[in-house]
């Protein structure tokens, strides 16, 4: 049984060599809050909200509490959700003073209208969104994790629930020495994620090259256009890596729970999960 599933990844780039298992256990973790989201009946969304708040809350990736800081020294957020099943999508970009930009991602998608929020108007955006009681706090800038979840470099993951609804997620705090106000893929619709009813793809790397070839959206249409999601994952990067000769890594999964995973970079943490909390797949991605 393939669904439902999850994939997910901690980030794609130079890992040292100590890192990595720390790296693949928080993903691993965060893995597993999703995906009891999915057991415990909740939907795509659901799951990869809480897969993706356990990331950023961990203190050991890009994304959240463990964001790299620009070279003023403030952490400067951004995070999309994007749902596949009605192709709407929620960003939000260079966020100061929160620390899970998925949940507002979400919020901005399900709620105002609109699809992409910047900067301090975003920050206002959060305060309504907590004022709502969409989410609860559990301090000040920091969304409570949701009791049923457990949910209790850049992350992000494609989860697929048991009606084949897929949804994907990109969070993160950028490349090093970003300079104020840049905002990378991970916000980007078609770059750093994209989702619609056949398949999800969530990318990693470097930004301003992973948006020139709007990366995740090439590689769903590959899919679209019968390509096995394991070599359309392959098929992106060869092309990524052919156009911009930079760096980056992919997660995929389609409507039936299949995945693939590539990278050029020297590591990716990845988990699966997929049928089953027991089948669990752990592994870090290499070029
Ligand atoms: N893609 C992210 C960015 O360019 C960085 C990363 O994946 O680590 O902001």
């Amino acid at each position: 049984m393939k669904l439902p599933m999850i994939i997910v990844h901690g980030g794609a780039g130079k890992w040292k060599d100590e890192r990595i298992p720390v790296g693949l256990e928080q993903v691993e973790k965060a893995a597993t809050a999703g995906f009891q989201v999915l057991d415990n009946g909740g939907s795509a969304l659901d799951a990869a909200e809480a897969c993706t708040v356990y990331m950023e809350s961990c203190g050991k990736l890009n994304a959240g509490l463990g964001a790299r800081a620009n070279i003023d020294g403030v952490k400067e957020l951004d995070a999309m959700i994007v749902d596949g099943s009605s192709l709407n999508f929620g960003s939000v970009a260079a966020i100061t003073g929160i620390r899970n930009p998925v949940s507002l991602a979400r919020y901005i998608m399900e709620k105002t209208g609109f699809s992409f929020f910047a900067g301090d108007n975003a920050k206002r955006l959060y305060e309504k969104m907590i004022a709502e009681g969409y989410r609860t706090e559990a301090e000040p800038g920091v969304v409570a994790q949701s009791s049923d979840g457990g949910a209790k470099d850049t992350v992000g993951c494609v989860v697929v629930d048991g009606q084949g609804r897929i949804a994907a997620t990109s969070s993160t705090g950028g490349i090093s020495k970003k300079i104020p106000g840049r905002v990378g893929d991970s916000a980007v619709m078609g770059s750093g994620a994209y989702a619609n009813d056949v398949c999800g793809a969530t990318a990693t790397g470097w930004g301003e090259h992973i948006m020139r070839v709007t990366l995740s959206r090439m590689i769903v249409l590959y899919v679209e256009e019968g390509l096995d999601v394991g070599l359309a994952a392959k098929r992106g990067m060869e092309m990524f890596e052919a156009k911009t000769g930079s760096e980056a890594g992919v997660v995929v999964a389609d409507a039936k729970g299949n995945y693939g995973f590539s990278t050029n970079a020297k590591a990716m943490p990845t988990v699966i999960i997929q049928g089953s909390i027991d089948n669990m797949t752990s592994f870090t991605c290499q070029e």
